[in-house]
């Protein structure tokens, strides 16, 4: 699904630079679910930000899904962004004034998917996070842990080929924590390819292979036995 070879990205920093992955080499297959680990600043964020095509690296190769993401202009790259990838974060990243089932269908607004279609599919997706009776409410009015569901949703409704997921748990308490990565293992259990940066070891142990960043090198990369989350909740 994923072959990463000899990536390397640079920050310019004013006239110096900071070379930040220095030859990453990776290949991830349909239905795994890998934890990226590694401390603060190791460029776990960056390494996701380039496979989610936010960013691009300047020396190596990225294929996805059989296609060489390179050199393609910004609408082309939106296109594969938006048929390939979803994206969760720390942050959640909801849109305020919108309610909980208009921000699950807001991706499905950009593939032009039609008004009533949408809605339903937002709904069916609500309903898989469990968040159907929220379907009204404004994000301000919901838990940090619903916020993140209502996120995930909205990734999902896009029918994404890959999750990738930055600290998806990075702004939850512990219990929120395990609910949201149960969600996660349920949708992986599925078959869905997904991704999660994170520098917390219980919730790595919740994948199924962790990678170790470090000084720009995957120091370590292994499968683990996973631990259901169910187990914690
Ligand atoms: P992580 O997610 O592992 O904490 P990041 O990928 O965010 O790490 O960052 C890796 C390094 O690159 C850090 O030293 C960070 O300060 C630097 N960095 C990240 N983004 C930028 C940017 N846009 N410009 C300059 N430096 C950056
Ligand atoms: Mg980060």
């Amino acid at each position: 699904m994923i072959e990463i070879k000899d990536l390397h990205k640079s920050y310019a920093i004013g006239k110096s630079s900071l070379h930040v992955l220095k030859g990453i080499n990776i290949s991830i297959k349909e239905g795994e679910l890998v934890a990226i680990m590694g401390s603060s600043g190791s460029g776990k964020s960056t390494l996701l930000n380039i496979l989610g095509m936010l960013d691009v690296a300047e020396e190596g190769t990225y294929t996805l899904d059989g296609v060489e993401i390179k050199d393609l202009n910004e609408t082309k790259a939106a296109k594969y962004r938006n048929k390939f990838l979803g994206f969760v974060f720390q942050s959640f990243n909801l849109i305020n004034y919108k309610t909980a089932i208009e921000n699950v269908a807001l991706p499905l607004y950009y593939q032009k998917v039609p008004r009533k279609e949408r809605h339903k599919k937002a709904m069916q997706y609500l309903t898989k996070v469990g968040l159907a009776d929220w379907s009204g409410h404004l994000p301000s009015e919901l838990s940090g842990g619903q916020k993140q569901r209502i996120a995930i949703a909205r990734a999902l409704a896009a029918q994404p080929k890959v999750l990738l997921a930055d600290e998806p748990t990075g702004a939850l308490d512990s219990t929120t924590s395990y609910e949201v990565m149960q969600l996660i293992q349920e949708i992986n259990d599925e078959g869905k390819t997904i991704l999660v940066v994170t520098h917390e070891d219980d919730i790595a142990q919740m994948c199924k292979r962790i990678v170790l960043l470090k000084d720009g090198l995957i120091i370590e990369d292994k499968e683990v036995n996973q631990i259901r989350a169910s187990d914690h909740v």
